[in-house]
């Protein structure tokens, strides 16, 4: 499990647009949802992260984003300003992301779960530890503790 979780952490590092804080994982999340404005990522964010974000935060990210080809300007309208939206490729990026993200959250919860060797319920934290014929067991109380021993 352990190799897993370091696959997926090097993926992130070694993604070819540096995903460096969570400003940037959630830009891109915005913008695998629908084209948006730059001062529109801006406001989502803020939202999102119930703090102020800098347009210099931002922007460069963008423009790496769009120097990558993860990104596009599109044009809608004349008196509006540009959209940015995700390429082919930069949705793939996006969704790839999301999926590690989703595997890195999932593996740190059920790294962390044990079972009760003798009622099998799941423990989150708190178990009751026990050696028993030279292995250590685990259980949710010492109550199944001492019921595994007589049984
Ligand atoms: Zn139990």
């Amino acid at each position: 499990m352990q190799k897993y979780l370091n696959v997926s952490v090097i993926w992130i590092l070694m993604a070819p647009v540096k995903i460096t804080n969570l400003v940037k994982v959630y830009a891109l999340l915005l913008l695998k949802k629908r084209p948006m404005h730059g001062y529109e990522i801006i406001k989502e964010l803020e939202a999102y992260m119930l703090r102020a974000i800098s347009a210099a935060h931002v922007y460069p990210f963008l423009r790496m984003l769009q120097k990558s080809k993860l990104i596009s300007l599109k044009e809608s309208g004349k008196r509006e300003k540009k959209q940015y939206e995700l390429t082919k490729a930069g949705n793939q990026f996006a969704q790839e992301l999301i999926d590690k993200f989703a595997e890195l959250v999932e593996l740190s919860i059920t790294h962390n779960i044990k079972t009760c060797a003798h009622c099998h319920c799941k423990i989150i934290e708190g178990w009751h530890k026990e050696k028993m014929k030279g292995k250590v067991l685990i259980f949710c109380c010492s109550r199944c503790a001492d019921a595994f021993k007589k049984s």
